[in-house]
């Protein structure tokens, strides 16, 4: 409760706290002309400052680090002789897990990261073993007194099992793949499709000791992680064999019709080590993930106390809300969700999404607002627990609101509020114009075809330079109207953006483009380093696989992963 008292004194939040424990959430009184934050938790009571703080103090918190105060948004909401009344009535949450995933080590911005989550009420924060360790004690306890949980976890089969330790020892715990144990490279950065024998029973034992050692050195984590190396790569042994039917290949939604599918054997493993786990600490949660070749649940197994799972819809198309069953895409991933709700036996099924496209799609337009709302309404009805999205803050411009938006969905809160309020916030007077700029991105979007999978190569195809030159006179207008306004200028350099990679897209595609005007386009981005526009490493990474292609003369689909490169091209001919 101290922390929460701190918080109100700060931001000028003159209440009485009051301890309801039968509250589903806090609740804002006005009693005897006095500010009241009933709720049945300090952290609920947190949550109520903040509530505060936006609804009547004059702020706005939509961006970490950046909080906006407006003084003529104060309001007085005890003035004199007003009667009793509910302010803000208690509601339930939508959602009880609501967070993110946090592809990337903590930095400088941690703390407000930490900071923007409990004053938009989100509490789950999915972060790689490796970042975590880094943590330390100061950011740990940040995060512990604003409610939010850390799942150490994500890819960590080498975080089990690494390499360095048992490549030599037990070459017997890794993959064999044609007859031979593969050597484990030890890259920590790039283990695409390097995975253990799964199925040896002294593998488990040592994966569930060291779980089990692990969370005694650190006895703040209730939540760990048993998820395979990202990509393929499974175990063919005699033994792991007898999970797979050779003939029952993954499925072309999830990217992973060139594979067999792993939900056996990785379901498998994952309900033998958390049962040998839970045996000795029930209180400990182990999460998997749900995605590519191992997205449903396999047959007859089921999410015991203890145990949850992290659905990621990869690849999912953002043009249609995932319930409709009009996508070809996005009904399978409905699918496969339900069928993870039904599978639920005590434990947990929280949603992975992709709220800025996916770590490729490079800063293009991925506007969410009402599907969000709508998504989420679905997920409670068949019974999700949570919603999780990879984000990052240096796109804040530009993906910014689909995470705010996510904050108010996930705790329930009214479509049409939300959106007028933050509009209201972050343009004033010119909300409407502002309205329209967005909707006009999402008309794009939605006009150029059925489906879209968030890669540059499926926008960029099916869109003209011209929609990005309107696009941008529009977002001038905005600006011009307010030049001290940083979002808006971003705005701008966010349209200009698409108008020069439209531009390039197309010379790449009449192959008339050469590295030096794939130098000087990333040269342009990196010079709007100091805005939240761009995530910088990821233009250097796309980039070289760019600049490949040109010296190669490979055609540049995407990022030359030739898999990969082969669904785009069906995408091409099925998402007409
Ligand atoms: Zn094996
Ligand atoms: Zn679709």
């Amino acid at each position: 409760m101290q922390f929460a008292r701190e918080e109100a004194r700060k931001y000028q939040i003159d209440a009485d706290f009051v301890q309801e424990t039968a509250l589903p959430a806090f609740e804002i009184r006005r009693v005897a002309g006095r500010l009241v934050i009933a709720a049945p938790t300090p952290l609920e009571t947190l949550y109520g400052v903040y509530e505060c703080a936006e609804h009547f103090g004059g702020y706005t918190f939509f961006e970490p680090g950046r909080d906006r105060f407006d003084a003529s948004r104060r309001v007085s909401p005890c003035a004199a002789n007003l009667p009793d009344e509910t302010l803000v009535p208690a509601r339930l949450p939508l959602l009880k897990r609501r967070g993110f995933i946090q592809e990337f080590p903590f930095n400088e911005e941690t703390p407000a990261l930490f900071d923007w989550m409990a004053k938009n009420k989100l509490n789950y924060l999915l972060v790689w073993m490796k970042y975590y360790d880094e943590l330390s004690e100061d950011l740990k306890h940040a995060a512990a007194v604003r409610g939010i949980e850390i799942e150490s976890g994500h890819h960590n089969f080498d975080y089990w099992i690494p390499g360095k330790a048992y490549g030599k020892t037990h070459p017997e715990f890794f993959a064999e793949i044609n007859g031979k144990r593969i050597s484990p490279s030890g890259n920590a950065e790039l283990l695409l499709s390097e995975q253990l024998c799964t199925t040896n029973p002294e593998l488990r034992a040592e994966i569930a000791r060291r779980m089990l050692e692990y969370c005694e050195a650190h006895p703040e984590v209730k939540t760990i992680s048993l998820v395979p190396n990202d990509g393929f790569g499974w175990c063919e042994c005699e033994n792991c064999s007898k999970f797979y039917d050779k003939n029952k290949k993954g499925d072309f939604y999830s990217l992973s019709e060139h594979v067999y599918k792993a939900d056996r054997i990785y379901h498998d493993m994952v309900r033998d080590i958390a049962a040998r786990v839970n045996r000795i600490r029930p209180d400990l949660q182990i999460t998997m993930v749900a995605y590519i070749n191992y997205c449903a649940p396999s047959e007859g197994f089921t999410l015991n106390p203890g145990m949850a799972v992290h659905f990621a819809p990869y690849w999912r198309c953002i043009n249609h809300e995932i319930s409709d069953p009009e996508c070809p895409i996005n009904s399978h991933y409905a699918d496969d969700l339900r069928k993870w709700c039904a599978a639920k036996r005590g434990g947990e099924v929280n949603v992975y999404e992709y709220y800025m496209g996916v770590n490729f799609y490079l800063s293009l337009p991925m506007i969410h607002f009402h599907e969000m709302f709508h998504e989420l309404q679905w997920y409670n009805k068949i019974g999700v627990d949570g919603i999780l999205t990879q984000f990052h803050i240096p796109h804040w411009s530009v993906y910014g609101l689909n995470y705010y938006l996510m904050g108010k969905a996930a705790r329930g809160e009214s479509e049409t509020e939300a959106i007028a309020s933050i509009f209201g916030r972050l343009f004033g007077a010119d909300a409407v114009q502002a309205l329209d700029f967005y909707r006009n991105i999402k008309k794009l979007l939605l006009t150029m075809g059925k489906c879209h999978i968030p890669y540059p190569y499926s926008l960029f195809r099916r869109t003209k330079l011209a929609d990005y030159r309107s696009l941008l006179a529009q977002a001038r207008a905005l600006s011009e109207s307010n030049p001290q306004d940083r979002f808006r200028r971003e705005l701008v350099i966010w349209m200009e953006y698409l108008c020069r990679f439209k531009t390039f897209f197309d010379q790449m595609h009449a192959r008339t483009a050469t590295v030096e005007d794939a130098h000087h386009l990333l040269e342009w981005i990196h010079s709007h380093h100091d805005t939240h526009v761009f995530v910088q490493n990821r233009f250097d990474s796309y980039f070289q696989a760019i600049e490949e292609d040109l010296r190669t003369g490979h055609e540049w689909l995407h990022f030359n992963i030739d898999w990969e490169d082969d669904y785009i091209r069906r995408h091409v001919s099925l998402l007409k």
